[in-house]
């Protein structure tokens, strides 16, 4: 099976070993930005890494799967 968001053999979720630790880190920050905010949403976080600069490819391609994917919205 493909990746979801590339040509790469996928390993785990439908994603390969790249997006899949995207998705790992992606999940691992979020805490930290709720903190850090005092508060926010899920779907707002993925929006803002898709704004910022310094967010990586990997990354992004992961946080508009999970925006297009509405169930992944609620965790
Ligand atoms: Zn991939």
């Amino acid at each position: 099976m493909k990746c979801k968001l590339c040509h790469r053999e996928a390993v785990d979720e439908g994603l390969c070993e790249y997006h899949l630790l995207a998705l790992k880190n992606l999940k691992e920050a979020y805490p930290r930005w709720e903190e850090a905010y005092g508060g926010m949403e899920w779907e707002e976080y993925l929006k803002r890494l898709l704004e910022l600069e310094e967010t990586g490819e990997w990354v992004k391609d992961v946080a508009r799967m999970l925006l297009d994917q509405k169930s992944y919205l609620h965790r």
